[in-house]
């Protein structure tokens, strides 16, 4: 007695689900669905190009992916190939697994010049995504600034400063390295609205700051508090990681320059009011803040820093799809721990919005199995048949997993020396590895 389900998504909650159905013994049939030829989501699109060791994990969701049970359909645009309704009939089970593709909004004036890159759309960019292959960031500005003080900010932070030959061992797709490397960029802001205990970046992420080939950070010394007040509520894991970043940003301060052309500034206790320019950013609008109570409120007084583009790096949200609840305020499907409707589950950041790491999905992708073993049975459906006789006659060029191990191979022959990979970054180049 079988049990067909859909997946949508093929990043880390996807796979994770598709595992643990596997493990489970359940007698399923497993079809993970990508809008992209390419499998692996963040893995491949979010996941910096330096950190290339976070990647490999990519390695156990291929064992999967090559399980009998499981069959890999990429390529193919849920909401425009086919739609959940239709997906409903066809499996016994759904789940959504899509992440949150959107940035969220500043909400301050001048956010809609050009000049300004969410970083859902700045890293797609720098990791080869086709939607943002032709973003075109223009690099010939002396200044960036980067607003957040997460994991992201750093990222997008430290790929701008790396040399060619830091990344000479990445997968920096080209139109990114040449653009970045050409660049008349000198100084990166990391602003964050509130102070160094309360940023969100991991230590390992903020050490690797302190130590790039070609770039200084910068901190004033004042903004660095002295340690973790005693009365501030927080475990002791934390505590001692909160400890760990002040001690970071305190062997910061009197950093060498050693002739090193670009710096990054730490900024804090500062918060966006206005993108400054014409109808192209020519710099940033920042009014100083205090934390009280742990929220950053402004002082009224304001600083502005010229820049050529400011990427906000604030978190990011959800999509909406046709036919499932959507919770608008927090940006994630309506869903009851993971249950969303009958036999439609999420999972990953589209339940639960964009925080954790890429292992906090396991969780995820266990629970739905089990309601997925506690909800679904066999009721006779047609799945992968009906996928595919529903996809061929509506034209869909989907593609299997043996096909992406083409495309793949063919990017991995492709790489210059010392780097894992070339990446093809249109949808009609990958198709092409397949036709040729
Ligand atoms: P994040 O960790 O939630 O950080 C968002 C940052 O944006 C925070 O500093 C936040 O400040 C700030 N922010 C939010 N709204 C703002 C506003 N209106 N004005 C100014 N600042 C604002 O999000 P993320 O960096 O996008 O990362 C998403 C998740 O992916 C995180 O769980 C992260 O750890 C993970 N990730 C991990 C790695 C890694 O392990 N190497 C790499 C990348 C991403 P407040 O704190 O004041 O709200």
């Amino acid at each position: 007695m079988t049990v067909r389900v859909a997946i949508v998504g093929s990043g880390p909650s996807g796979f994770y689900t598709a595992d643990a159905l596997l493990r489970s013994g359940a007698d399923v049939e497993i079809d993970v669905i990508d809008r992209l030829p390419s499998p692996f989501g963040l893995i491949r699109a979010g996941v910096a190009p330096d950190h290339q060791k976070t990647k490999n994990v990519s390695r156990a969701y291929e064992k999967t992916a090559l399980n009998d049970k499981v069959t890999y359909y990429g390529n193919v645009d849920v909401g425009a190939d086919i739609s959940i309704e239709q997906l409903k009939e066809l499996y016994e089970a759904v789940v959504i697994a899509i992440g949150s593709p959107y940035d969220r909004k500043l909400g301050v004036p001048g956010e809609d010049k050009k000049g300004v890159f969410g970083s859902a759309d700045f890293v797609g960019w720098y990791n080869g995504h086709p939607d943002f292959r032709d973003l075109e960031p223009d690099l010939n500005t002396k200044a960036i600034v980067v607003i957040g003080n997460g994991n992201v900010a750093v990222d997008c932070a430290r790929v701008l400063v790396k040399t060619p030959d830091e990344m000479s061992t990445t997968d920096l797709a080209t139109h990114a390295a040449e653009a970045i490397h050409a660049s008349s960029l000198e100084d990166v802001y990391m602003v964050g609205r509130r102070g160094p205990i309360e940023a969100k970046f991991t230590n390992v992420e903020l050490r690797e700051m302190g130590e790039l080939q070609n770039c200084t950070p910068i901190i004033d010394a004042a903004q660095i508090p002295e340690d973790v007040p005693e009365d501030m509520e927080m475990s002791d894991r934390d505590r001692r990681l909160k400890d760990r970043n002040l001690a970071t940003l305190r062997g910061f301060v009197d950093a060498e320059h050693g002739g090193r052309e670009r710096r990054v500034h730490f900024q804090f206790f500062a918060s966006p009011v206005e993108v400054l320019g014409g109808d192209t950013v020519e710099g940033i609008r920042l009014e100083k803040t205090e934390v009280r109570d742990g929220r950053a409120v402004g002082t009224g007084e304001t600083y502005d820093i010229p820049c050529g583009i400011v990427i906000p790096a604030i978190g990011y949200q959800g999509q909406s799809l046709e036919g499932v609840p959507f919770d608008e305020w927090n940006g994630v499907i309506k869903n009851d721990e993971g249950r969303v409707s009958d036999g439609v589950y999420a999972v990953g950041w589209i339940r639960r919005g964009p925080t954790g790491v890429i292992g906090t999905n396991k969780h995820d992708g266990d629970r739905a199995a089990e309601q997925i073993n506690e909800d679904c049975s066999d009721s006779g459906k047609a799945g992968g048949d009906g996928l595919r006789a529903l996809l061929d006659g509506k034209g869909v060029r989907y593609i299997d997993y043996a096909e992406w191990q083409q495309i793949d191979d063919a990017e991995k022959s492709a790489a210059p020396d010392g780097a894992p990979r070339q990446k093809l970054t249109r949808i009609p180049e990958m198709l092409a590895v397949l036709n040729g």
